[in-house]
């Protein structure tokens, strides 16, 4: 079940990040990685915050972390939202890939419950046949 109601925007399939949603219908986590200094980042960006480096490739990461910082959103920010609230909006520390951030949310879990340095691992969204989101669920 998506995490957001119908009618919440998703993203938008650029070429610079056309190879992540690839990988996510896969239901593969792929982290950006520069190949000059090793440096990891997401989102993805055309040069290395490092060393401006324009070369990278993409590394699959395991999916595992935990929440590095969170937020609960009271407030319906989107129409789409006025039945969600109040819902988790998660920045999750990947136990690999430089140990990369990645922003989501974690699913099934109350917004009482959610905690930093709760354990997570990858859970697929499939909201449309193109975008497929990387959410979170308790390891
Ligand atoms: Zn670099």
């Amino acid at each position: 079940m998506p995490y957001f109601p119908e009618g919440m925007p998703i993203p938008v399939i650029e070429p610079l990040t056309e190879p992540f949603w690839a990988a996510a219908r896969e239901h593969r986590l792929v982290i950006q990685h520069c190949t000059v200094c090793g440096t990891f980042r997401h989102l993805p960006h055309t040069l290395c915050g490092n060393c401006q480096s324009p070369e990278y490739d993409w590394v699959e990461s395991s999916g595992r972390g935990s929440v590095y910082t969170y937020t609960i959103v009271g407030h319906p920010v989107h129409d789409a939202t006025n039945d969600s609230v109040p819902y988790n909006v998660a920045i999750v520390e990947l136990d690999d890939c430089g140990n990369v951030l990645v922003p989501s949310n974690v699913v099934d879990c109350a917004p009482d419950e959610v905690a930093v340095g709760m354990a997570v691992v990858v859970a697929w969204d499939e909201i449309t046949d193109e975008v497929t989101f990387p959410r979170f669920r308790r390891a």
